[in-house]
């Protein structure tokens, strides 16, 4: 056995994490407080309209590369934040789901 092979993960990752043993499914207070700490300092011009907002986010619950109901496996951001932003983009490799 190689000693690649023998390196074990210094935390536990049953939960589905790989990177940490924390678990990834976050609760509505704590999205809450994410997405507040976010948009903090935002100005108006650096938010999508809400109807852009909602329309983005609908797609991604609906999206299957959402991971525990929050984040885009793609680019790892917490879908929340990422469609209120005006200048972000869906990063699915083969297209914007986002596109209206
Ligand atoms: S690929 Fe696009 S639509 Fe799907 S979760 Fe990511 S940002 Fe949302």
């Amino acid at each position: 056995m190689s000693a690649i092979h023998r390196m074990q993960p210094a935390v536990d990752t049953s939960n589905g994490c790989k990177g940490c043993n924390r678990s990834p499914v976050l609760s509505e207070e704590r999205i809450e407080q994410l997405v507040q700490l976010a948009m903090a300092g935002k100005q108006a011009d650096e938010l999508a309209s809400e109807t852009v907002q909602q329309e983005r986010f609908q797609r991604c619950m609906v999206c299957p590369s959402l991971q525990f109901g929050t984040t885009c496996k793609h680019c790892g951001c917490l879908v929340h934040i990422r469609t209120r932003l005006q200048a972000s983009h869906c990063p699915a490799p083969a297209g914007s789901h986002w596109e209206l």
